[in-house]
């Protein structure tokens, strides 16, 4: 997907809806255990700032799939991420006029800004287009959850016989109780 901007770009404060549909099929590429199985949508506006900066604001809609942590069931969820990200002219961070817009001399102040923005990782525009799809697919992976279970008391796996603990064909914890062990004796003790 491609937004033009350059219109945008000639009055700051102006500013365009943004719209991504499923008919754009955008789908980020599987990361790790995580899978894409719909295009991602996107709805908000860009906006144009001072410097040559716009704003990208709205929402991103996902959906993703992934096994459970516990027990390995697929699962699959919908995210919704809010989106609000500046998208530099291209050469933003090499092009020595712009760091005075940091307070000039001020350094501190300007190494800080510079470790907020890694200008590897700056979405950029180069003045005419502005395309997102590499913003909402890094933005996609990047809220992933970290840790995935199918609901909050899923029992895992039986380490025994592999079949979920809630599995009515699991009956190795009973079995491991009928079976002769060191504590027996002590048992009879109590
Ligand atoms: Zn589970
Ligand atoms: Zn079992």
């Amino acid at each position: 997907m491609e937004i033009e901007i350059g219109p945008l770009l000639q009055e700051r404060g102006a500013s365009d809806p943004v719209k991504l549909e499923k008919e754009d099929n955008l789908r980020p590429e599987d990361f790790a255990s995580y899978h894409f199985p719909e295009p991602v949508t996107f709805e908000g506006r860009i906006t144009s700032e001072s410097g040559g900066i716009l704003r990208l604001e709205g929402k991103l809609h996902l959906i993703w799939e992934a096994a459970c942590d516990r027990c390995l069931r697929k699962v699959r969820r919908e995210s919704v991420i809010d989106v609000d990200e500046q998208i530099y002219p291209e050469g933003y961070y090499t092009d020595s006029r712009h760091f005075t817009a940091y307070g000039g001399e001020d350094v501190a102040g300007y190494e800080e800004e510079e470790e907020i923005n890694d200008p590897e990782e700056v979405p950029y525009h180069n003045g005419y287009y502005f395309s997102p799809d590499k913003l909402f697919s890094d933005l996609a992976i990047l809220n992933l959850p970290i840790g995935v279970v199918c609901s909050e008391d899923c029992p895992g796996l039986c380490s025994v016989c592999g079949r979920r603990k809630d599995d009515p064909a699991c009956h190795c914890d009973e079995e491991a109780a009928k079976a002769p062990g060191p504590f027996d004796k002590l048992r009879e003790l109590l």
